[in-house]
């Protein structure tokens, strides 16, 4: 599984319906055992065997992880079994449930170099039922990933495949692979604070910085697929089959779906509650059959998502305002908040017609470091024009911008905000009827310091 690129195939999901039930049946049995009972699955066989193999074991609360890769100082592994309780956790809170009532709850990992020598221990199956994957592989309450020289990304991996067997078994998860390679993407992304003593697990669905999560990549194909004008619609990945995930556009695209979908104020409480229902094949018809739901607008979000998509992007602050707006018949004045993304001006314009927009005041984009540590911070201040010090997006910070959001680009590609104006003044031309939208041009996640507003007139 996994987003590098390789295919994840979650155990007993995509293959044929004999063995979906067989696999149901499995799964049901052991979430009965595991979880009713008072008889958790303590791996002891599997712990004893990897023992005698000579391999490392790393016991927590919920993960048995065993391993080939030699003690390393410094090497993190040490800290993969508490992180794995802590991610734990926040899995349960995502989907409501009481995490004392999972104290029970057992995943069994191996973290291999050499695959043969899990083989030879009996810890990874020989007869066919695991097939050959390159990075992870999920059945049920067990998984197995190759090791990876980044400990970011050997974290993620397995906290992937661990957010795979937890739904695998928590919640009998057998839902579309958009869902169940998303959620998994979603769940396992995360940093680490490293304030007090031993790293802690701090989840981020939307990674804050690309150093975070090292070669992770999937803004970073999402990005690159927007510039090829071959960026998937909601639609599309909610198609995706299974075969798709060989391909980390694939894991970004469905990472993106569920982060849009469990983030954006719009969405968030639908798409919950929907998830606290089965997570069968059935998934993605019950949603958008649930009352409530606005497939057109969920659409036109995720494409404006993609669109803005950087780190820290968080969408208490662009999400986007629909709104048709009202026509445009004189001089109007519109306040634009340095700490936005693109708000809506209320006015609306009609293809073709001619406007112009003036704009003064001044924000607040930053700070910026005096040089000497006993010094107060520079607050940087940009007027409409933006400042050269910084560019983003091939503009400079802080400079306003002026886009309608156009559902055909002229240059192909998903719709998007297509920008006519910028700087303290300018003249252009509606490309389509609907409302004018402004914003600072600034990264999504350096707008939560911004103070101020600018002043435009638009005519
Ligand atoms: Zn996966």
């Amino acid at each position: 599984m996994h987003p590098s690129g390789m295919p994840c195939l979650v155990w007993a999901i995509w293959v044929n319906c004999a063995d979906m039930r067989l696999a149901f049946l499995l799964l049901a049995f052991n979430s009965t055992a595991a979880l009713c009972c008072g008889a958790p699955p303590a791996f002891e066989q599997e712990t004893a065997a990897a023992r005698r193999a000579g391999l490392r074991v790393l016991a927590g609360e919920h993960l048995t992880l065993v391993t080939d890769r030699p003690v390393r100082e410094g090497d993190g592994l040490d800290d993969l079994t508490p992180l794995f309780d802590e991610a734990f956790a926040t899995w349960c809170d995502h989907f409501g449930i009481d995490a004392a009532r999972q104290r029970d709850w057992r995943a069994f990992g191996c973290l291999m170099i050499d695959r043969e020598r899990f083989r030879a221990a009996g810890l990874l199956p020989t007869d066919g039922r695991i097939p050959e994957f390159k990075n992870g592989f999920c059945d049920r309450d067990r998984f197995w990933l190759m090791d990876q020289s980044n400990p970011d990304y050997r974290r993620h991996l397995l906290l992937h495949e661990g957010v795979h067997a937890f739904t695998l078994t928590i919640r009998a998860a057998d839902a579309p692979p958009w869902y169940t390679e998303g959620i998994a993407e979603l769940l396992a992304t995360h940093r680490l604070d490293r304030t007090d003593g031993r790293p802690r697990f701090v989840l981020t669905p939307i990674p804050r910085q690309a150093s975070d999560v090292e070669q992770l990549g999937r803004i970073e194909r999402l990005r690159s697929l927007r510039e090829a004008r071959a960026a998937p619609s909601l639609a599309d990945v909610f198609a995706t089959p299974p075969t798709a995930h060989a391909d980390l556009g694939a894991y970004a695209a469905s990472w993106a779906a569920v982060a849009l979908l469990s983030l954006h104020p719009a969405h968030a409480g639908i798409f919950a509650a929907v998830e606290q229902g089965a997570l069968d094949a059935g998934f993605t018809r019950r949603l958008e059959a649930t009352a409530g739901w606005d497939g057109p607008r969920a659409g036109r979000d995720f494409d404006a998502f993609i669109d803005d998509l950087d780190y820290g992007y968080d969408f208490s602050r662009s999400a986007i305002d629909w709104s048709p707006g009202r026509p445009l018949t004189g001089p109007q004045a519109i306040t634009v908040a340095g700490d936005r993304g693109w708000q809506n001006s209320g006015w609306s314009l009609a293809t073709g017609e001619r406007h112009s927009l003036t704009a003064t005041g001044r924000i607040t984009v930053g700070q910026a470091s005096a040089g000497h540590d006993a010094s107060p911070p520079l607050m940087l201040q940009s007027e409409a024009d933006g400042i050269s010090l910084r560019w983003y997006r091939g503009r400079p910070l802080g400079r306003l911008l002026a886009a309608q959001w156009v559902a055909n680009p002229p240059d192909g590609g998903r719709p998007r905000f297509v920008v006519l104006a910028e700087g303290a003044a300018g003249k252009f031309t509606a490309i389509t009827d609907g409302p004018l939208y402004l914003k600072i041009n600034e990264p999504p996640g350096e707008l939560a310091d911004n103070t101020g507003a600018l002043a435009v007139t638009l005519q």
